[in-house]
């Protein structure tokens, strides 16, 4: 049943229909459409366009050194830790994420080179010997 007290809005919408949100005390329009309310609708709308934007750590963190896997894990646990508080937007966490597996895949590469060349320099003289 509606409250005959609280009559609503006399602003017709885009589809053609009646608005039949709850006209403001002293209007004919709600929120919305009342003309008086734009300077308020606009400041909750770059109010709201504020609360959208990715939240990402301060310009002035401090880098961090992504060189092995232990910083990988490092880097992981406090990102993990800065998602659960709130602090960084998870789609920051999901490219630190990705990242970090491209780190991690070419310190692997490079650790494995690295193994195969010393290999190789300790066979090297035993050929000779031959
Ligand atoms: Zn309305």
């Amino acid at each position: 049943m509606k409250n005959p007290a609280k009559k609503s809005c006399a602003a017709t919408k885009r589809d053609g229909m009646g608005c039949q949100a709850a006209a403001l005390p002293g209007s004919q329009f709600c929120f919305f459409h009342d003309p008086a309310k734009a300077i308020a609708r606009r400041k909750a709308q770059s109010a709201g366009g504020r609360e959208n934007r990715m939240r990402t750590l301060p310009a002035d963190a401090p880098d961090v050194k992504v060189q092995d896997g232990a910083d990988v894990v490092r880097l992981l646990s406090d990102t993990i830790n800065q998602v659960r508080r709130g602090e960084i937007d998870p789609r920051v966490a999901n490219t630190v994420g990705y990242l970090s597996n491209i780190v991690l895949a070419a310190t692997g590469q490079h650790e494995l080179e690295s193994r195969l060349a010393e290999l190789e320099s300790l066979l090297k003289p035993r050929r000779r010997s031959m």
